[in-house]
Formats: structure tokens, C-alpha cells, sequence
């Protein structure tokens, strides 16, 4: 595919696993210079350096996104490091499952803080680079739990990520005086080494929830947000891309279509 990223600053945060690792790769293989973000600085020193090995612009930094301190740093490292912030992929996000009975004030917390205002402190904490970029985006990696599917034991994810779409509708028209654009991504079931350690028997029944009848992979994230990132892409604001297979799609399982 072209390169659309070449010499653009890119901030993953989450980016020593998973969803954002993938992130990550899509663009520093696209000519990026990505900054890998985690709070574990010796992971995120491992995916930026298997990203280095293979001739690619990357390197790590630990930072909760969820301190507003931490978030500042990141944007001076990646100001300092590469020269500014063309894209902020505020990715960094927390999962544990609680169902209602057993849910506290402090689990709650935890997972808004992290998933919510983690997106809040890290957009405010990368403002004024991204406006200086000329060309700023914002990309959200939301979920199609809570914007769209419930599922149980997760409401306080639910309502994190259905909260992340009205901080960006609110963001992208703050931000678009200066030409920066705020989107989300709505991932479905993607293959990350934690489903992997779920076992095939999972896997294989959240495969046939899929019409297209696979697990998502982690580039399929990335290239979304590389679209997002794209000057291809600079008309689009305030909206959620949802990138899961079809998987919200059938009424029911009879819908989907197997040959
Ligand atoms: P993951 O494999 O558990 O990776 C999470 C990443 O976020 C790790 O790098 C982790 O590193 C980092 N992180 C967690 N809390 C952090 C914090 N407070 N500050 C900075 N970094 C933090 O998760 P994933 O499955 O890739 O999910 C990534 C994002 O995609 C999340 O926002 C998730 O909600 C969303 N999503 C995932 C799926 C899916 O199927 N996997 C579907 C829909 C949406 P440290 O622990 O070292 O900080």
C-alpha cells in the first residue's frame, strides 16, 4: 500500500500488546516514527525494539494514561524524540470483567479512569503539538461493547467506551478550528494474545458469531486507524468506524450466511 505515514510522529499508547501493538506496527512500517506507550517500560522497550530490528522508526515510553503528569511527559518525549505529534492513538485500555453484584465504587473507578479519562488526559496533553502538526488526528480505540452490544460482567467497560464517543464528538469540534480531526474505531472480536489463552473451544464459537467468519487481527485495527491517519481522511470528524466482521450486523445467528 502507499506510504502515508512517512516522517509522521505517531503516539500509541497500549502499544506493548495487543490491539496497539498492531497499531504500532501499521504505521512504523508505514514511514512513521511511533512512540509505544505502556505503563510495563520493559514491554513496551520490547515492542518498540522488535519494531527497530526491522528497520523501523520506534521507541518506548511508560506512562499511565490515566496521570495527568505521566501523559505530559509522553507528548514532550515524542516532541523531543520525533519532532512533534502528527497522530495520537489513544488506544490504552483495561477490560477486567465484575458483574453488577459484585461491582464497587474502586473497580468502577479503575476502568473509567483508565479507558475515559485516560482518552481525555491524553488528547489534552497533546493539543498544542497536534495543532502545531497542521494536520492533527485524534483516533480512539473504542469497542462495539457498550456503543452497540451489551455483554455481561462489563458494564463499567460498556459505559467507558460509550462515554469515549461523546468525549470525541464534544473534541472533534473543539479541535477542528485547528484542522485536527477526532474519530473513533469500534473493534469487534480481535485476536490478541489475550483471547489466545481463552482456548480454541472459545475461539472457535466467537468465530461462528462473525459473518465473515474469522477472528479480526490486529493490523486490521491498524490499517483502519492508518485510513483515519490518512490526508485521505482529513474531511472525516466525530465518527466511529466499526471494524468487526460484520459481527453487530445479523438479527441472529440463523442470519448469518455460511456456504
Ligand atoms: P491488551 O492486550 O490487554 O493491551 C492493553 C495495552 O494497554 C497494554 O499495552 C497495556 O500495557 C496498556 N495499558 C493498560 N492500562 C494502561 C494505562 N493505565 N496506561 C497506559 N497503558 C495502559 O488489550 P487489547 O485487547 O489490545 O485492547 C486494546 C484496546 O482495544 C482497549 O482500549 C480495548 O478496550 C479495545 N478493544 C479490544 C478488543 C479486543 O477484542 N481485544 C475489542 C474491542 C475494543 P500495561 O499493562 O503495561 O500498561
Amino acid at each position: 500500500m502507499r506510504t502515508t505515514s512517512a516522517g509522521r510522529s505517531v503516539i500509541v499508547t497500549g502499544a506493548s500488546r495487543g490491539i496497539g501493538r498492531g497499531i504500532a506496527r501499521v504505521f512504523a512500517q508505514d514511514g512513521a516514527r511511533v512512540l509505544l506507550v505502556a505503563r510495563d517500560e520493559q514491554a513496551a522497550i520490547a515492542a518498540a525494539r522488535e519494531l527497530a530490528d526491522e528497520g523501523c522508526e520506534a521507541s518506548a515510553f511508560a506512562a499511565d494514561v490515566g496521570v495527568w503528569d505521566d501523559v505530559v511527559r509522553m507528548a514532550a518525549a515524542a516532541v523531543a524524540r520525533h519532532g512533534g505529534v502528527d497522530v495520537l492513538c489513544a488506544n490504552a485500555g483495561i477490560y477486567p470483567a465484575r458483574p453488577l453484584a459484585d461491582m464497587t465504587v474502586e473497580a468502577w473507578d479503575e476502568v473509567l479512569r483508565t479507558n475515559l479519562t485516560g482518552a481525555l488526559l491524553s488528547v489534552k496533553a497533546c493539543m498544542e503539538p497536534l495543532k502545531r502538526s497542521g494536520q492533527g488526528r485524534v483516533i480512539l480505540t473504542s469497542s462495539i461493547t457498550g456503543p452497540i452490544t451489551g455483554y455481561p460482567g462489563w458494564s463499567h467497560y460498556a459505559a467507558s467506551k460509550a462515554g469515549q464517543l461523546g468525549f470525541m464528538r464534544a473534541a472533534a469540534l473543539e479541535l477542528a478550528p485547528f484542522q485536527i480531526t477526532v474519530n473513533a474505531l469500534l473493534p469487534g472480536n480481535i485476536m490478541t494474545e489475550g483471547l489466545a489463552e481463552l482456548g480454541q473451544a472459545y475461539l472457535d464459537r466467537m468465530r461462528d458469531a462473525i459473518p465473515l467468519a474469522r477472528l479480526g487481527a490486529v493490523e486490521d485495527i491498524g490499517h483502519a486507524a492508518r485510513f483515519l491517519a490518512s490526508p485521505e481522511a482529513g474531511f472525516i470528524t466525530g465518527q466511529a468506524l466499526v471494524v468487526d466482521g460484520g459481527q453487530t450486523l445479523p438479527e441472529s445467528l440463523d442470519a448469518i450466511v455460511r456456504t
